[in-house]
């Protein structure tokens, strides 16, 4: 096997067109598939980094019957947008949409460019992104590399290569780019390691080699060991962080506050929290710290969310307020599902607020 000047090996020759070839008879219809347009394959691609296929075809629908084409969605209100998009999580990826639709609007025309380097200078849009934009909507010949093509490209090649560094992901994009084809099949191509990668030659367990197209030309297959590889280095253990979360209410209405523009959850809507633990006392004297006359206190559900890096262990009290302070937005359970973009990390109090405000008159 041919090394790239990189420690990856170069693909195998045939290996593109046993693809091509499997992915013509193997190829699941998906909506974004339909009408391959560069708006949707790029609304579809960014979707796909928050979650499965099949819990993406809904949004997927939904956002482009709302928002068909690159001048509504850079026209797009900002609570609207971000309704779309509740419950994907990482919502500055719907931000970044809109900002990239906005400059397509002003310097290319209203349509994405024909161009991977001028793809990857868009926000939000990365190698990954431009590569599939590029080969899917404009045949060029430009691979995608995601989490999928590179596990089934190191078990192909048998390499034990980081698969978590920079520099294994440029590596494979170079060999795979080096017999690229251009036109339809570029697509196609682009589809048929994803598709692979998702359905065969799986994440965890066992791949099916027994039914893979590149089972004859797999290193690691031939190694008898597949699931040996991809080689990734341990990952660095997530921060756990202690988190309060302090649901006040008020004549039928609960508080909810504005997160700032940038960071974590940035410009979404949050019952009010603050780090660390308190116990009830604590509460009392953080409510009145909010200029709160508190008439009860009750110790809610805890709860813990998981994002990429950080965790938040978060325990709830309920406060029945004697008015509304000026410090928060006060929403009805109705109004708060219906209009505010309240992320998920919330759900487990967002999901009974009738029964938290009925709790307390
Ligand atoms: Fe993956 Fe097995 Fe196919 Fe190799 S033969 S690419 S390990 S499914």
């Amino acid at each position: 096997m041919v090394k790239t000047g990189s420690s990856v090996p170069s693909c195998p020759e045939g290996a593109h067109e046993a693809l091509l070839s499997w992915f013509s008879q193997n190829a699941r219809t998906m909506p974004w598939r339909e009408d391959p347009t560069s708006y949707r394959v790029w609304l579809s691609e960014i979707m796909l980094q928050q979650t499965r296929i099949e819990a993406a075809m809904p949004y997927y629908l939904r956002f482009v019957k709302e928002l068909p084409d690159v001048a509504a969605l850079a026209s797009v209100e900002d609570g609207v947008l971000m309704k779309l998009w509740q419950g994907l999580g990482y919502y500055s990826r719907a931000r970044n949409l809109k900002k990239t639709a906005q400059i397509l609007m002003q310097d290319f025309g209203g349509n994405l460019p024909a161009d991977v380097e001028a793809l990857r200078k868009l926000p939000g849009i990365g190698e990954y992104t431009a590569g599939a934009i590029a080969s899917i909507s404009f045949g060029l010949p430009e691979p995608a590399v995601d989490g999928n093509v590179l596990r089934v490209y190191m078990r192909l090649v048998a390499c034990t290569e980081d698969v978590m560094a920079q520099k294994t992901r440029r590596a494979v994009a170079e060999a795979l780019r080096r017999s690229y084809p251009s036109g339809e099949a570029a697509g196609r191509l682009t589809q048929a390691w994803m598709e692979l990668g998702e359905t065969v030659c799986v994440p965890n367990g066992t791949p099916k080699c027994e039914i893979c197209p590149l089972q004859g030309l797999c290193g690691a297959f031939r190694c008898g060991h597949p699931e040996r590889y991809p080689v990734r280095t341990p990952a660095k253990a997530r921060r756990a962080e202690e988190r309060t979360v302090f649901l006040l209410c008020c004549d039928g209405k609960i508080a909810l506050r504005r997160r700032p523009e940038n960071g974590l959850l940035a410009g979404l809507w949050e019952f009010p929290n603050e780090s660390g633990y308190r116990d009830e006392e604590a509460v009392r004297c953080w409510a009145l710290s909010q200029g709160i006359t508190v008439l009860d206190v009750v110790a809610a559900e805890k709860s813990r969310h998981i994002f990429s890096h950080i965790e938040w262990n978060m325990e709830g009290w309920l406060i029945r307020c004697a008015t509304c302070s000026e410090n928060f937005t006060w929403a009805t359970p109705a109004q708060i599902r219906g209009e505010y973009a309240v992320p998920s990390a919330f759900r487990t109090w967002k999901n009974r607020l009738e029964s938290l405000v009925g709790y307390l008159n």
